[in-house]
């Protein structure tokens, strides 16, 4: 598929936004706070320096450490999907640069993400404090164990492909929270949600094909 035309450099940074934010919304993101938590947040400050032209494009970009920031329209997508209230208690797994976590803090109470990379961590970290945010919990380690101290959460959010269902992720779900994750262990995943009924068991749904890094066991011995 043919690359984008690059956008004119004279145009601002509103510009830039509004034509992003026009994209998401012809993609089926129609939600006005998601999009309102889209807009509001400079993706540039998540980007490494060589990519910051880039940070308002719809695409995905590479960070440290061999991870990538996700696409606007899948960030976009997948917290719609997750149908955050104000009063949610929110997991993310795979903090990453930290963007998705920012865009859930806005919707949520309370947000808890885990990373297994240190040097995201700390970078994510920078950036949570100099956008001043003040609800956002974050936690060194593997995610896939989940936080048990702090379950039951009403939303879990997985940014990482889980190669099959995340069964210790779904225990720390309240009885009827949501939890959207990209499922599968090769370079094509599922996005489904899982909706509890209430009874200890889940609709599930199949939303997308999308293309995540791996969910992988352990925390990274590099730094
Ligand atoms: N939400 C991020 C996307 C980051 S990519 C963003 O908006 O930038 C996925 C992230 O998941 C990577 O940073 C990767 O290191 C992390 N990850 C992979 N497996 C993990 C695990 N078991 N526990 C915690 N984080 C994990």
């Amino acid at each position: 598929m043919a690359e984008p035309p690059e956008p004119p450099a004279d145009d601002s940074p509103e510009t830039r936004m509004a034509r992003l934010i026009l994209a998401l919304r012809s993609q089926g993101v129609s939600e006005p706070k998601v999009l309102q938590a889209i807009e509001t947040t400079p993706r540039e400050i998540f980007t490494p320096e060589l990519f910051k032209q880039r940070a308002f494009e719809d695409s995905a970009l590479p960070i440290a450490c061999g991870q990538t920031i996700s696409q606007p329209f899948i960030v976009g997508l997948m917290t719609q999907a997750l149908k955050v209230d104000k009063r949610d208690r929110v997991l993310e797994i795979g903090t990453g640069s930290g963007y998705q976590t920012t865009i859930l803090s806005k919707l949520a109470r309370l947000v808890y993400t885990v990373e297994r990379y240190r040097t995201l961590m700390r970078e994510a970290e920078g950036r949570f404090k100099a956008l001043g945010l003040t609800n956002v919990i974050t936690r060194f380690g593997d995610g896939g164990e989940g936080w048990p101290e702090q379950a039951p959460f009403d939303r879990i959010m997985v940014t990482a492909a889980a190669p099959g269902e995340p069964k210790a992720l779904l225990s720390q779900l309240k009885p009827t929270g949501i939890l959207v994750a990209p499922i599968g262990k090769g370079p094509v995943q599922s996005l489904r949600r899982y909706t509890g009924d209430g009874q200890g068991g889940f609709n599930v749904e199949k939303l997308i094909d999308v293309r995540f890094v791996p969910l992988l066991d352990g925390v990274a011995k590099e730094l």
